[in-house]
């Protein structure tokens, strides 16, 4: 299997057109073709010799995914369905804010942490993703975007996967990101979300990156926590806490606490309480996710005055929390739902 082009690093570049015997400066052009310019094949890379283009298209493949269906909703949310080589999809999302276009990328074929309230768990892990894999999903709905005249401004890795069991590749792909030659994202534009794998956290506090770090923490006790999310039993809540606390003496960035309300579950009035005194005086920013029907658990919506009332509790500890928009609820925007629904219709034609 070739590796994929956006896989590779200007650095990483700069020493394959060494080895091939060609100046440096092919690096940059190269780079030029794959992020700025957006080619979609090698033969389009017309300042490259045709015998360099024909030694690259031996070595790598420049595509990464094929579109299997890209839903647009009415407020603009793109949910793009992707085939990779191997026949596996995965789902990239582009959502519009005030601010610019965001685009949440997948890590994993599928997810082995099981927390109870994601569809994307359900059929466990197939495999990693490789960062050019995920590099080509940005790249991907920059295509889409240039059809508008607009750009992607920012990343969250907060699709399918769990980032920081795929830590080297999650790493590169936001080296890559940032790279001014490329598609160049701020980091501080770049958000990672985890579950809590406490030693990744020690790890990436040390990265010497300016990404913004999400925690889904979506329970205010490790009682509660170990039943929504079973990584709570690997990672106790306590630990998370203290590696949290590193990563913010460390980087002195501030952390943002994903919280998704499931109705009855742990959008009581005592666990906003519970809430803000956990992360009183941390300097965290506490997202509220109104939690996304899953069939397979029978999970319910909190109502929106409940939402607005755990809020208002929650910043009474001065804690700033927000409530997170949601993005194209008129297409299967639940994050693994459009893959489900494809692995479902494949099972049943199979
Ligand atoms: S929420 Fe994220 S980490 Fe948890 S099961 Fe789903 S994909 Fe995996």
């Amino acid at each position: 299997m070739k590796p994929f082009v956006y896989d590779r690093t200007y650095t990483e570049w700069k020493e394959w057109m060494k080895e091939e015997g060609e100046p440096l400066f092919r690096a940059d052009q190269l780079m030029d073709w794959l992020y700025k310019k957006r080619v979609n094949s090698f033969e389009e890379m017309t300042n490259l010799s045709r015998r360099l283009r024909e030694r690259l298209s031996d070595a790598f493949h420049l595509h990464a995914l094929e579109t299997i269906t890209a839903q647009e909703s009415a407020d603009g949310t793109v949910k793009f369905l992707f085939q990779l080589h191997d026949g596996h999809a995965i789902e990239t999302v582009i959502m519009r804010h005030n601010y610019g276009n965001s685009v949440c990328v997948t890590t994993q074929v599928g997810c082995r942490i099981g927390c109870t309230f994601c569809a994307s768990t359900l059929g466990g892990l197939k495999r990693n993703l490789s960062a050019g894999e995920v590099v080509a999903q940005v790249v991907a709905a920059q295509k889409y975007l240039d059809r508008e005249g607009e750009r992607v401004d920012s990343v969250v890795i907060m699709g399918i996967g769990e980032p920081f069991e795929n830590y080297d590749a999650t790493v590169r792909f936001m080296r890559v990101m940032n790279d001014k030659r490329g598609l160049w994202i701020g980091q501080r534009h770049i958000t990672v979300s985890t579950s809590g794998i406490v030693p990744a956290i020690y790890r990436f506090a040390d990265e010497g990156l300016q990404a913004v770090l999400a925690i889904s923490l979506h329970a205010p006790n490790q009682e509660l926590r170990r039943k929504l999310m079973p990584i709570s039993r690997r990672y106790p809540l306590s630990d998370l806490l203290e590696a949290c606390h590193y990563y913010t003496e460390k980087t002195g960035r501030r952390i943002t606490y994903e919280y998704a309300l499931i109705g009855g579950k742990n959008d009581q009035q005592s666990h906003a309480h519970e809430l803000g005194q956990l992360l009183q005086g941390s300097g965290a920013l506490v997202n509220l996710i109104p939690v996304n029907y899953v069939p397979e658990r029978n999970y319910i919506r909190t109502p929106r005055n409940r939402i607005f009332n755990f809020q208002r509790i929650v910043e009474s500890y001065k804690v700033k929390a927000t409530i997170r928009r949601e993005h194209g609820s008129d297409i299967d925007a639940a994050c693994g739902q459009l893959r489900a629904k494809h692995l479902d219709a494949e099972r049943r034609t199979s």
